[in-house]
């Protein structure tokens, strides 16, 4: 009888846990907060401070903002960094070199140069090529995790951290809407996801993998408690004679990469998923999944 007692209690407090949800642009893309609970104005302020934590990542690892700490970093001498901005130094370099430079958080050199080409439709000279090449690479920068300091040791060095920094700053994001009382939250960095505890009276939270036909998702996924994160050239891409350059540079050629692909990481954290796909596009179809699995996926989906 009080078990019965019991059960309907918990019943009726499930039923009376509502959806919130709420939006803000960032990064360049929208990012949403949706969660389950029965305060509004929990969730509101909850949601609010998991924002403010977005921004402070925005204004640390930014490439757009010129006062960034990443954008006031210089060449030649070793420099001390914020807390948050070594923690996620600290995961880009790891990853740097686990997947043996294919996500290179040194590449904003030639990332600059992509930009300017998707606006001008022309690819770099040779000679501006190679000398941007020649400003990245991550193993001309040493992280010293205990000294929390970042020596960049080539003149023109320039991070740039967008293939991991969206699912950074959906794991920081999740971590507040959690501490908050609301592990049901989902946080969406533009299609990059955080989920946590899945909706009242559900198993999971459903999730349709993006494929090149943005409104078709190819296949639908039960997830709870991970990230899910899709890079590739489903989006982003610049054609030039008849080619498809995509967002994602091939730190073999300095170039967008040709080859099509789209890589899909289902991770633990935000963070390992976003720099898993855009690693997984670059080592290519055959190879994405079982570098995946190896640093830290639960599952790689490959389309091409
Ligand atoms: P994502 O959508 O997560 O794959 O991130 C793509 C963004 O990461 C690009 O727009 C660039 O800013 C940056 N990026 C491009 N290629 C690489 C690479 N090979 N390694 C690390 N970052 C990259
Ligand atoms: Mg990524």
């Amino acid at each position: 009888m009080r078990l019965i007692a019991a059960l309907a209690f918990l019943a009726a407090a499930q039923a009376e846990e509502q959806r919130f949800h709420y939006e803000r642009p960032l990064m360049g893309t929208l990012f949403a907060v949706t969660c389950y609970g029965t305060d509004e104005a929990a969730a509101k302020a909850a949601a609010g401070e998991a924002f403010q934590a977005g921004m402070e990542v925005n204004a640390v690892a930014s490439d757009y903002l010129p006062d960034s700490e990443l954008m006031k970093l210089r060449p030649s001498k070793p420099v001390k960094v914020s807390p948050l901005f070594a923690e996620l130094l600290d995961a880009s370099f790891t990853k740097a070199r686990e997947t043996e430079g294919a996500f290179d958080p040194t590449l904003g050199p030639l990332t600059k140069l992509w930009r300017e080409t998707r606006k001008t439709k022309q690819l770099p000279p040779s000679g501006v090529l190679a000398k941007a090449r020649a400003a990245c690479g991550w193993q001309d920068a040493v992280w010293n995790r205990e000294a929390g300091t970042l020596l960049l040791k080539k003149p023109g060095m320039q991070l740039d951290l967008g293939a991991i920094a969206k699912g950074f700053t959906a794991d920081r994001m999740f971590a507040i809407m959690k501490q908050r009382g609301f592990p049901r939250s989902c946080i969406a960095a533009g299609g990059d996801l955080r989920l946590g505890d899945p909706p009242p009276g559900k198993q999971a939270w459903r999730v349709g993998l993006q494929t090149f036909d943005p409104e078709q998702p190819e296949e639908v996924v039960e997830l709870e408690n991970c990230a899910v994160s899709t890079s590739g050239d489903l989006h982003q891409f610049v054609e030039i004679g008849g080619k498809r350059y995509s967002h994602i540079i091939d730190p073999r050629t300095g170039l967008g990469m040709t080859t099509k692909v789209a890589v899909s990481v289902i991770a633990p954290s935000g963070t390992i998923a976003d720099a898993l796909d855009t690693a997984g596009c670059v080592v290519g179809a055959d190879q994405a999944e079982a570098l995946g699995l190896k640093f830290g996926a639960t599952r790689v989906v490959v389309r091409k």
